[in-house]
Order: C-alpha cells, then structure tokens, then sequence
C-alpha cells in the first residue's frame, strides 16, 4: 500500500523557491502557527487532503518539461516525515543522481531537527534545507528566506554548488546570492485562485493588492491577511 501525503498542491514550473526550474510541492499541516505566515491555508491537516505518494510521483514524472529541481514546503513539512522521507526516495529513484536537488522548508531549527533521529535521516535525505520560523519581527532574511533568523544550509555536493554556502556559519555570513534573474515571487492562476509563489519582502502582498485594487480587482480570502 502506498504511503500518504497530506498535500496542499503541487505546481510546476516554480522559478521563485530554488534554482533552475522545479516542481514545488506544498504538504497540508503545520501547527507552528507563525504569526504573519503568507500560508494560512496550509495550517489545517485535514485527512481529506490525503493522496498517495505514488499519485505525486505520477504527477512529477509527467511534467512536460525540465525539471531542475523539487522544492517542497507547507505546511511543515517535518510533521509528517515518513510520507515526505517516502516521497524523496521515490524521487532520487525516479530521477536518479545528481540530475535534480530537493530544497525542503521546515519552522523547527536545524539543531531541533538533528536533535531527534527520525527527523534527522529526513535532513539527511535533502540537498538544502531552509530552516526556522517566520519571525515577523525580524528584517527580511534575503534569497528563499522570509525572515533573517531562517537559515539555508546545503547538505550535499550538488546543495553547495546551487546554494552556494559551504556551512551554516557561511550562510549566516555571507549572504547567499540568489541565481541571476532567479525571480523573488510568481504569480499563477489555478483553479480561478491567483496564487503567489516564492518569499516575499515585507510589504510586498500588500503592496501587490494594493496595486490590484487601482486596477480595480478586489482580493477576497488571501492567505496572508490572518
Ligand atoms: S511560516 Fe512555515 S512554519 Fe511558520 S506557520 Fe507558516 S507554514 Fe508553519
């Protein structure tokens, strides 16, 4: 029997969460509850929003086009790791190596989760993780990071040379350079819902709707206006 997934969406081609062109993948379920979160709509884990891994990997494997990359977020991804750990590995199988990374997004700390083993072999199993809450108080924490506390670290070979950090202390140092032209936020329209992809700065959606309203389109049901 296939492993589940509670999914909030997936959606290709994402250009704003990682290097090159991805797959990017929100799971459904997080109750870290930061406040300001621009995900809202990820925080209940419903068991309606269960699907098989195998059905990811059949929407994954599908793709009518390059796939760089696999960046999957939430929702905290680290809430449900036997069915994130189960979807990495069909996705190494599927892709085989060194041909894509996977970036995967967490709230809890790196410390925190190499301090408990289960989480850890899920570290173990990404390229690059981007790790700690949204603190809204805190500056914006540059490229693929909402708030300067969250940290990217690479982990592997292929992790060091796209996100271009050879440790934590260096990410916290040295300022990793998003890719040239790597876009901060894409727009999509899914389903009649317009979707916001990527980290936004502070002030960016509402500046977005703000914008959108001169234009005379009204935003009803955003996901970042908690
Ligand atoms: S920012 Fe991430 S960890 Fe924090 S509440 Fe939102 S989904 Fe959860």
């Amino acid at each position: 029997m296939t492993t589940t997934l509670l999914l909030n969406r997936c959606h290709y081609p994402v250009t704003a969460l990682g290097p090159g062109v991805r797959a990017g993948i929100w799971v459904q379920g997080c109750t870290i509850a930061c406040p300001g979160c621009v995900a809202v709509d990820t925080w209940a884990a419903t068991p309606e929003a269960a699907v098989g891994v195998d059905a990811v990997m059949g929407w994954l494997s599908t793709l009518d086009g390059p796939v760089d990359g696999v960046t999957i977020s939430g929702g905290e991804p680290f809430q449900q790791p036997q069915a994130v750990g189960a979807l990495i590995r069909e996705i190494r199988d599927w892709a085989g190596p060194g041909r894509l990374d996977v970036l995967v997004y967490s709230g809890y700390s790196l410390s925190r989760l190499r301090s408990r083993t289960h989480l850890s072999a899920l570290v173990d199993l990404c390229d690059a993780v981007v790790t700690g809450p949204y603190v809204r108080a805190r500056p914006d924490g540059g490229w693929l990071r909402g708030s300067s506390n969250q940290v990217l670290t690479p982990l592997t070979a292929l992790g060091r040379e796209r996100y271009g950090a050879e440790s934590v202390e260096a990410t916290r140092s040295g300022e990793p350079e998003a890719p040239l032209k790597a876009p901060r936020m894409q727009v999509s329209v899914e389903g009649g819902r317009v979707r916001m992809i990527g980290v936004p700065r502070r002030g960016d959606l509402d500046r977005a709707a703000e914008e959108l309203r001169r234009a005379g389109i009204e935003i009803e049901g955003a996901s970042w206006w908690s």
